[in-house]
This record gives structure tokens, sequence and C-alpha cells, in this order.
């Protein structure tokens, strides 16, 4: 606005729309409703099995796991788990304003990517309502890092997200990958948002036997042996792909933004000691 872009008014679903589906640890059976909800909410879930149906705001200052996936805690220390897939097509798709109810402690894995929730999405439709959408972008830049990994954070007058993959393993089937987008609904749809996400077989197998992704199986990840990747991959460079739709969902929790955001070799850890080092220089657009 200032710097003379069009106004964009905030979006929310059209309709309701749910999906049922298991959660990547547990495995237990979860029904997920997407609802419209007004303008200034944001993105906030709501546990509906646990007594008063608690709300958990998508907010960086929420986050309170970030090992496998991203967890959010919110009213009365109530927890939702494996939330940046949904978020990363709520943001890549525009929407602003949505209350997601769950009925258990995870967001469903789906495909491991965030396909079907894009599907959901388009088939619920948007409805524009009357409250400009608030960009915030960046008073500076800055950078984080967390021992080989590190991402930084320019002032930019859109969204763009750059990732580097490094082969650090020197898996034979792998390579290093640079993937980049200008987020954006068509393009996110188009690029990223099939990319599923990924793992080894070994420590797939060690997580299962710890009573982990109980949820997992090749239908909805990328899984690589030592030697080869035992899935067919739906892009090339599925991996650096997949980095990407993470760090949109990750960096979600902070509201629109307008930012040129660098990664290499980007984990949730990482992604969200950004999203924390970003929100002290957030101004309003
Ligand atoms: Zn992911």
């Amino acid at each position: 606005m200032a710097d003379g872009l069009a106004v964009v008014f905030q979006h929310t679903l059209a309709a309701p729309v749910s999906l049922e589906g298991r959660g990547l640890h547990s495995g237990r059976p979860v029904l997920m409703r997407v609802l419209p909800a007004e303008a200034e909410f944001g993105i906030r879930f709501r546990r509906t099995d646990l007594p008063g149906g608690p709300l958990i705001a998508a907010a960086a200052g929420n986050v309170v796991e970030t090992v496998r996936c991203t967890v959010l805690e919110g009213e009365g220390g109530a927890r939702v788990s494996t939330v940046e897939h949904l978020l990363s097509a709520l943001r890549g798709l525009g929407v602003d304003n949505a209350l997601i109810e769950v009925d258990g402690p995870e967001v469903p894995i789906a495909d491991g990517s965030s396909a079907l929730f894009c599907d959901l999405v388009q088939s619920a439709g948007l409805a524009a309502q009357a409250q400009p959408r608030r960009y915030q972008r960046l008073a500076k830049a800055v950078g984080v890092s967390n021992g080989q990994s590190c991402a930084v954070a320019i002032p930019a007058d859109r969204f763009a997200v750059s990732v580097t993959l490094v082969n650090d393993h020197r898996h034979p089937a792998l390579s290093d990958q640079f993937f980049e987008l200008v987020v954006e609904s068509a393009a996110y749809r188009q690029s990223v948002a099939a990319a599923r996400t990924f793992g080894f077989l070994a420590e797939v197998e060690a997580m299962r036997a710890r009573g982990l992704i109980q949820g997992a199986s090749l239908e909805n990840a990328v899984v690589l042996s030592d030697t080869e990747v035992l899935t067919p991959l739906r892009y090339p460079d599925e991996l650096v792909r997949h980095k990407v739709l993470d760090l949109i969902g990750d960096l979600a929790l902070l509201g629109p933004i307008h930012a040129h955001i660098i990664g290499i070799r980007t984990s949730h850890l990482l992604n969200n000691k950004l999203a924390r080092a970003m929100a002290d220089e957030l101004v309003l657009v």
C-alpha cells in the first residue's frame, strides 16, 4: 500500500470442510474440520476431544516442540502437533482466518504433503472479507544458525523462500538440491504442495520401535535406504521442495509477511528459531 501495492483483502473459507485421517505418531484416526472464521481471527485450532474445547492459536510463541514436527500449546496447556503442512497449505493458498477443529492431539498426516489440504481448501473455495490483509515486513535482516544449518530473512516486497538441501551423507541416490518459490497460490499448489516428508528406513524402524510414527507408511513419506530412494518421487527434487513447504508452514505462525528467506539445511528447529528472531523485527507495512 505505502509502496504502491494493491490492497489485498483477508480471506476465509467459503464453507466448512472436513478430512478424516490418521495421526503420524499415534496412528489413531482423527477427524479434522476446517471452518470459516471472521476477519482478524487468524488461524486457531480447537481440541474438541478435551473438556471445554480449548483453543490453540497458530502463533510462533506457542511452539513448544520442534523435534520431528511442530507442536503448538494453547489454553490450559492443550497441545496439537504436526500442524506445519496444514499451516503451509493455508498460507500458500492465502487463507487468513480459519478455525481448525481436531478430535485428537494430531492433525492428520494425509499423504505426507499438503496436497490434500490444498484440495480441501479449494473444494470449499475462498471468501474475501472486508478487512485488508495486514502484511508485516522486516525492519532489518536477521539470521540464525544451528550447527551447520543457517537461515537469513531479508527485507523484501513479497514473500519468497530459497532453500538448499545439502547431501551431507553423500547418499548415492541424492544430490545437493536447491529450490526457490515466490509464495503465491498457483505456484505453491503446482510446485511444492505435493512434496512429501521424507525419512531414512533405519531411522523409521528405530522410531517405530519407540512407539513413534505409528501412522507412517510408504504412502505418506518418501523413504530412503542407505543406497536407494524406495518411494517413487513426485518431483526429482521432492526433498528440497518439501523443505520449502515446511518453511512456509513454520513461518505461517508469524501471519502474512513480506520477506525473502534463504535457508541452508533447514529444519523445524531452525525455522522456529528464525520465526522468533523475525518476530522482533517485523513491522506492519
Ligand atoms: Zn514436513
